[in-house]
């Protein structure tokens, strides 16, 4: 048997680093010890530098067999091996994923053509499919996505139907939350102004679109006693409703993502409709309510909710915003992003970086303790990284498909530098070493 020892960490013991040696075996962590174990067939010297629990990216679009121009199993994963994630729950695009059968396609899919460890959301859900709750949920795919606005717009009684369903069979259920009232009524005036400019759809779902269906789905909640997972939280308002539905001990958690940790609507002056997405940038009160909200516990979990649009979907936009592709790709740049502007700025502590990508994940999507921390027993998926590394971002560095980034140019610093996916090497010293085909995938346990 091989004896893997990634030697002389440091680790994070609480609220501490601490110096550890990590025995790998049979894909697990075998023990964590202070001293070099006597016996080991491989090493890898991890001196003075941190050691991660692989990521876990709760919310990445990857595959969707309608669009697979924009990004496939392998790139994805690639480009999330080299971005320190070595868990995916891998969300619905445009292409349904809500019977027992697309469920087993993309399982498939994902197994064959995967590089790290999987699970998937299923969705969107609507009236219609959730009687298939149950049978979903046996294949260990007990994560559901709804919408409280189009394109998949669930009516109030839809949504509760959903939060029932879902609580009944022990499941969680993801919310895209922003009010269609609000942003119907918006369009109407901007389509009244004849308005395609960038700015445009930042004004059509603003701050109080967010506010009012994280409001009315957590009031919903209260009376269900269903899991409530709010996606992609961009507001303040949000977190302040989170926050008092917390202290009320309401079933909830919530997920931010480093866009909207780091660009605000300004920033579409600039890039466009290369940073069109969904929920719309929000403004720097917004982004500091949501690095407190992680400080403090309230977002529980950051994702990269890659979206990737190809260059030909985004500069569409440039002569009308509403015809652009709208998402980012994400999933390569969490980490370094959060590393630079997040621990080295001193708005998050590494303690709090790990808690919120890989523990609270791990936990919110049902694959811990299997994933999103070191310790004994648990599968060996581990990222150094090096905090001291400052690099300028370059699309033509990242693995994914598109060939851009909304970080082109910006200098980051803190990057993972080795990717370890059940004992074996996926990244090291800049290139992918790993090939499709030895991914799991991880039925969700509650
Ligand atoms: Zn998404």
């Amino acid at each position: 048997m091989t004896t893997l020892v990634i030697e002389d960490a440091k680790i994070i013991d609480g609220n501490r680093l601490t110096r550890a040696y990590i025995v790998i075996e049979d894909e697990k962590i075998k023990s964590i010890g202070s001293k070099p174990p006597s016996h080991a067939t491989h090493r890898i010297d991890a001196h003075g530098k941190i050691v991660l629990p692989g990521l876990v990216d709760g919310h990445a679009h990857l595959h969707d067999p309608a669009f697979t121009n924009r990004e496939d199993f392998t790139t994805g994963t690639m480009a999330a091996a080299a971005g320190g994630v070595t868990t995916v729950v891998e969300m619905i695009l445009s292409t349904p994923v809500d019977t027992v059968d697309r469920v087993r396609e993309k399982i498939e899919e994902g197994t064959r053509r995967s590089l790290i460890d999987f699970s998937l959301h299923a969705g969107m859900m609507n009236q219609k499919n959730l009687q298939n709750i149950p049978e979903i949920a046996n294949l260990g795919v007990r994560s559901f996505k709804t919408f409280t606005c189009k394109p998949y717009y669930a009516d109030d009684h839809t949504l509760m139907s959903l939060m029932r369903e879902t609580s009944m069979n022990g499941c969680i259920l993801n919310v895209h939350a922003e009010d269609e009232a609000i942003a119907n009524e918006n369009l109407a005036k901007l389509q009244a102004a004849r308005r395609t400019d960038s700015m445009a759809f930042a004004k059509w779902k603003p701050n109080i679109a967010e506010a009012r269906a994280v409001e009315k789905i957590v009031d919903f909640t209260k009376g269900i006693d269903a899991r409530l997972h709010i996606s992609h939280m961009s507001t303040g308002e949000g977190v302040a409703i989170v926050k008092k539905a917390k202290r009320e001990h309401v079933r909830v958690t919530a997920e931010t993502c480093p866009h909207y940790l780091t660009f605000t609507r300004k920033d579409m002056r600039k890039q466009g409709p290369y940073l069109k997405m969904n929920p719309s940038l929000k403004g720097p009160k917004d982004v500091r309510a949501l690095w407190d909200g992680l400080r403090n516990g309230t977002v529980d979990i950051v994702t990269s909710e890659h979206a990737p649009g190809t260059r030909e979907e985004k500069e569409i936009g440039r002569t009308d915003i509403w015809k652009a592709w709208g998402g980012v790709p994400a999933i390569e740049t969490m980490l370094p992003v959060l590393l630079s502007e997040g621990v080295n700025k001193r708005r998050i502590s590494l303690p709090t970086l790990q808690r919120v990508c890989c523990e609270n994940p791990a936990k919110v999507f049902g694959v811990y303790p299997r994933k999103g921390v070191i310790q004994a027993g648990s599968d060996a998926d581990l990222v150094i990284v090096d905090l001291k590394i400052k690099r300028k971002v370059r699309a033509e560095d990242l693995h994914f498909k598109v060939g851009w980034t909304p970080y082109e140019g910006r200098s980051l610093k803190g990057w993972p530098i080795v990717t370890i996916r059940r004992g074996q090497l996926l990244y090291d010293d800049g290139q992918v070493v790993a090939i499709p085909g030895g991914a799991k995938f991880l039925p969700m346990v509650f």
